[in-house]
């Protein structure tokens, strides 16, 4: 997410570093519990569905078509994912079980991160990120009102946010690319954009795309890459994102093979 976009989100939060403190607890003991899994406005990002995908053993193809829904918000150029609530009265969290969320251990960023948001800010050099959090507070929750202590840098820890991270900070330089409209005067509708969408969102149907298409033949990708694609799914996603850099821009690390065997 670009900085700028973000602070219009966020306007209002109040800005943390790393180890600045805050205060607030979630437990199944506070009042308002679990009533931030109900009619949540949700933005799921591509490690999120790899995550979440896994956890419940279904294939990313049938857990886009049956958990979320596609929707433009604040980039016009390309559609956010979002999580489907169910049609109950209290448009529930399909995930939320009587005991909380039934995918804890793999809840998406948005879920663990909370009341944390983070921006990220580029510089000129692209390897080079500035990162702050802010604290967000929803009026429903009363987790602000506890008394246990945190700092950034503990929350972060305890919520074993560091993976999301890693993942969605390569997604930002993803995001980023999509921001400015890469897709000529087709815009939205480009079938560039549902390829792009594809490799970002869909890992298994990548994963068949890579392996059952001329795809390797057309690109000069290690073995050992290779190798590490059909066994990880992080891999895979990293792999797509390099896919999607080198299509829409020309850049990043995969090339193209010398000799096509179109
Ligand atoms: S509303 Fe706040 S305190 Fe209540 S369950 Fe959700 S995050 Fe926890
Ligand atoms: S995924 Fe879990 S924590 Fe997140 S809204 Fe759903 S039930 Fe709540």
């Amino acid at each position: 997410m670009e900085d700028n976009k973000f602070n219009e989100q966020i306007t209002g939060s109040r800005k943390l570093l790393a180890e600045d403190k805050f205060r607030f607890d979630c437990r199944p003991g506070v009042s308002c519990f679990t009533r931030c899994c109900k009619d949540a406005d949700m933005y799921l990002y591509p490690y999120d569905i790899i995550r979440m995908k896994n956890r419940l053993g279904i294939s990313s193809d049938r857990f886009l078509e049956q958990h979320t829904f596609q929707a433009i918000r604040d980039n016009p150029y390309f559609p956010s994912l979002m999580l489907e609530m169910t049609d109950d009265k209290e448009k529930s969290c399909p995930f939320l079980s009587s005991e909380g969320c039934a995918i804890y251990e793999d809840r998406p960023f948005s879920c663990r991160a909370y009341p944390l948001e983070r921006a990220v800010a580029r510089s000129g050099d692209e390897n080079e990120r500035q990162v702050c959090y802010f604290i967000t507070n929803h009026p429903y929750c009363l987790g602000h009102k506890e008394s246990r202590e945190w700092t950034v840098k503990e929350w972060i820890k305890d919520q074993q946010i560091q993976p999301y991270n890693g993942m969605n900070d390569l997604w930002v330089d993803i995001d980023t690319i999509f921001r400015r409209n890469p897709w000529g005067p087709q815009g939205i509708n480009s079938p560039e954009l549902k390829m792009a969408f594809m490799a970002c969102f869909n890992i298994d149907e990548l994963k068949t795309f890579i392996f059952e298409s001329t795809f390797l033949s057309r690109f000069d990708v290690p073995q050992e890459r290779i190798e590490k694609l059909m066994e990880s799914d992080v891999e895979l996603m990293k792999f797509g994102f390099d896919w999607v850099k080198l299509f829409l821009t020309g850049a990043g690390p995969l090339t193209k093979a010398r000799i096509s065997h179109k």
